[in-house]
């Protein structure tokens, strides 16, 4: 076996967890489904079991090609020059990153009879010596499927929400992932996760998630979100309509979707970056006649809403900007931009990547300041009541309603969480 020349330390859990993991992989991929029941036994014959085969693991390393990893493991010229030609039929060798863990098993005494290369969090390429010529297959870690229910009072924002539910069941950063999916793919048309998240806001979850041997989440898809935001509650239910796309509804078959998005930066950027550091363009300072979105330079700005643009270039204090004339007498305005990604007279769609965050004109460090004007008066998006999509049809009705139904009934598993009221000062009456 090749020596390690660098070894990276790791904390012991998460080193276990891998280890744990890689082996459920290769646990999972060997186990067999012709395991039938035995046959009725005729004559008891003793017959010496032969050695169990052995699995030594490895890793590729840095600059090592799967050619010099085989040859640590017994395999010569010609057998290597073989398995090199059947990968090539199903992977591209040279594809093969650092890292990638290999399970190389075999008769105790002698060379190994078959490989398994963990290439990708989700694949496997399986080589088998099958009495002198190897094949190789690529195939899918195989996964589970399991339901999640989680629910969460934030206290002064989601970062800081007390989490209940099925919280034992949540991996590492998986939290943070529902997050952002819910804040800029579920409600980021009626909430502005960025700044209308409030303490004693609360919401709960109910999630199908697919996870791999190792735990470790490769798909999620939400049943059922409840939110309970400045006093208003929202419920977001997926549901496709035949051959269209999965979109969110409330209980009552309104659309989630409306015709402008709440914010024009995705909220894993502005979120994470608030966080990180005090931001002085944040102050409110009076008259500012919009809403500043701290983000890095380089950041991608999205119309929030279809509509053509108006002017794309630099424009006194706005510095770099553009600007989008939409239905209704409504224009929206994205200032200090780096780079500008539209041309005067185009029509975008919501959504689409019209610059990128920057701090041109009257700005003093990287940030957003978005504009969002009625008949040319500056009106703040976040209180005015925008049209959604359109509610569900009545040919769905039916069908929406069982799916409704199923996927409440996932989320009254978990309670929504109340903020405890304020403790009473009872009057001290002295005797
Ligand atoms: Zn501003």
């Amino acid at each position: 076996m090749r020596q390690h020349g660098k070894k990276r330390y790791a904390p012991v859990g998460k080193v276990l967890a891998a280890v744990i993991g890689v082996l459920g992989i290769f646990w999972l991929a060997a186990s067999n489904p012709t395991s039938a029941s035995d046959p009725p036994a005729v004559k008891r014959v003793v017959v010496p079991a032969p050695p169990p085969p052995v699995s030594v693991y490895d890793t590729l390393e840095s600059g090592e090609t799967l050619a010099e990893l085989l040859a640590d493991h017994g395999f010569d010229g010609p057998a290597i020059h073989q398995v090199t030609q059947v990968v090539r039929d199903v992977k591209n060798p040279r594809t093969l990153r650092p890292g990638v863990v290999a399970r190389f098993t075999g008769p105790a005494s002698s060379n190994p009879e078959s490989v398994l290369l963990l290439v990708s969090a989700d694949s496997l390429l399986e080589l088998v010596l099958r009495d002198t010529s190897w094949s190789a297959s690529v195939r899918t870690v195989p996964v589970t499927i399991d339901t999640l229910r989680l629910a969460g009072l934030i206290d002064s924002s989601l970062w800081f929400a007390t989490l209940s539910g099925e919280v034992d069941k949540l991996g590492d950063g998986e939290f943070q992932e529902y997050v952002y999916d819910m804040a800029d793919n579920v409600f980021g048309w009626k909430v502005d996760f960025t700044r209308d998240i409030r303490r004693g806001d609360a919401f709960r979850v109910a999630i199908e998630r697919e996870r791999r041997p190792d735990g470790s989440v490769r798909v999620h898809r939400f049943i059922a979100i409840e939110l309970a935001n400045r006093g208003r509650r929202y419920q977001a239910i997926p549901f496709t309509r035949p051959g269209g796309h999965r979109e969110y509804f409330d209980g009552e078959g309104s659309a989630l979707r409306g015709t402008f998005l709440r914010y024009p930066v995705d909220f894993r950027v502005t979120s994470s970056f608030s966080r990180r550091r005090y931001h002085p363009i944040l102050k409110v300072r009076r008259p500012h006649l919009g809403t500043d979105y701290g983000a890095p330079r380089g950041t991608p700005v999205k119309a929030t809403a279809a509509g053509t643009v108006t002017r794309a270039g630099t424009w006194g204090g706005y510095g770099r900007m553009v600007e989008i004339r939409h239905a209704r007498g409504i224009t929206t305005r994205y200032a200090h931009l780096s780079r500008i990604g539209v041309r005067q007279g185009a029509f975008v769609e919501q959504g689409d990547l019209i610059g990128r965050v920057g701090s041109t004109g009257l700005s003093t460090s990287a940030h957003l300041h978005y504009e969002f004007l009625v008949n040319g008066a500056q009106r703040n998006p976040a209180t005015i009541d925008l049209p959604s999509a359109p509610a569900l049809e009545a040919e769905f009705t039916q069908e929406f309603v069982g799916v409704r139904d199923q996927a409440l009934a996932q989320l009254d598993m978990v309670a929504l969480p109340v903020l405890p009221a304020e403790p009473r000062v009872a009057a001290v009456v002295a005797d």
